[in-house]
């Protein structure tokens, strides 16, 4: 069964029996070869917005309790409707949206998730599920098989049960464990990912072997966001040397993921331009209730789902991005060392109450100390 979306100027067809099925129309170009869907997405926009990719949390509730998590228990536990959810499909498709990347909390809890989860592929849109596996049920399992995700990112916490207690408050270490061996064993393509926090350092080497020994894709690093209700989590990042080898390792792990990156892959990205990334270019973020903003770490400004079309709401948010497009973060040093690995934007700069942006002192020096661990010199 092929899925037939039209977005922009391409007409082309989804088969959501693939993770990536996409088939175009008419070739225009024979040189066209889309690898990944990134290049697919690239080449559709040709510069144009349209919410190609939307990351979706579906609720903000989780099976686990993790001690540094920015979400549980700095939020309401909040479902996202399923009704909404069900209509908002159906508005991506008339948007353009390409591919949505399912989250939460732990979003493999939602009462609807294999519904949620079966109507976006059968609306043709590719999509991603981040997750911490506990919970996998059959009737997920089922929809998997039927309809691929493009990829499943899986968080894990811990190299043992009483590792995995500590942090996430359930023995769900050996549960965990075998639900991703189940889904490798499918073939599905999957990534492991473990925050490196004060909580997880001594469990890292232990997952990095157990994911390379089975061929699995392993990602980590120790950044840590603070809790949605503005509580302090920084006690649980790592400090001095430890912070700046566990950056080099999580880049080195990046690294290997995609050989072609380069460690000045940044350099050509002003990090003194407001907004020079994606968001409300190619994307944005809708939180656990129902509302729609630039990414996970800006939350501050909030189209509301519940009353708002999708398409409305995305004009505005492009609207509010675009009035500050011409601004620039002042106090970047042209000459920085750290240049090529600083992603310094909105969500990182400091603002005063006229709406200037000026960059973090405390990010930039933890950067340019970054940039020195890893020998980068301009
Ligand atoms: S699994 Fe993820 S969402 Fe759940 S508590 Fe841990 S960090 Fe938070
Ligand atoms: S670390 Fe600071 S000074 Fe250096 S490039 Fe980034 S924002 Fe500019």
């Amino acid at each position: 069964m092929l899925v037939h979306r039209h977005i922009g100027n391409v007409d082309f067809a989804v088969d959501p029996s693939q993770s990536f099925g996409i088939y175009l129309k008419k070739i225009e170009d024979d040189k066209l070869n889309f690898s990944n869907l990134k290049a697919f997405i690239d080449w559709i926009l040709a510069g144009t917005r349209i919410p190609a990719t939307l990351q979706w949390e579906l609720l903000s509730a989780c099976n686990f309790k993790c001690r540094f998590c920015y979400i549980v228990g700095h939020t309401q536990n909040t479902i996202f409707s399923s009704e909404r959810a069900f209509e908002l499909i159906d508005e991506f498709v008339d948007a353009g949206v390409v591919q949505v990347i399912l989250t939460g909390g732990e979003c493999l809890i939602h009462p609807n998730f294999t519904a949620i989860y079966e109507k976006l592929r059968l609306a043709g849109i590719i999509v991603s599920v981040y997750t911490n596996l506990e919970k996998l049920t059959a009737d997920q399992l089922e929809i998997f098989k039927r309809y691929p995700p493009y990829r499943i990112e899986i968080s894990i916490y811990g190299h043992d049960e009483d590792s995995y207690e500590r942090v996430t408050g359930r023995r769900a270490f050996k549960q965990v464990l075998q639900n991703i061996e189940i889904l490798h064993n499918y073939g599905f393509n999957l990534l492991c990912k473990t925050p490196i926090t004060t909580l997880t350092k001594n469990s890292i080497e232990w997952i990095h072997n157990w994911c390379e020994n089975r061929n699995l894709e392993y990602l980590a690093d120790p950044s840590i966001k603070n809790g949605l209700d503005g509580d302090d989590l920084s006690y649980f990042l790592l400090k001095n040397k430890e912070y700046y080898s566990a950056e080099k390792f999580g880049l080195q792990l990046e690294k290997k993921l995609i050989p072609s990156r380069n460690l000045k892959d940044g350099k050509d990205r002003d990090p003194s331009h407001v907004f020079s990334c994606g968001v409300g270019k190619v994307g944005a973020y809708i939180n656990y209730d129902a509302t729609l903003s630039p990414c996970s770490s800006i939350r501050d400004r909030r189209f509301n789902l519940m009353k708002l079309s999708f398409p409305d709401a995305w004009e505005q948010l492009v609207n509010n991005i675009q009035a500050e497009e011409s601004l620039v973060i002042s106090g970047c040093n042209p000459n920085c060392s750290a240049k090529s690995i600083c992603k310094m934007c909105p969500a990182l700069a400091l603002r005063d109450e006229q709406g200037n942006y000026r960059v973090n002192p405390a990010y930039c020096e933890r950067q340019i100390a970054l940039a020195k661990v890893l020998s980068i010199s301009s």
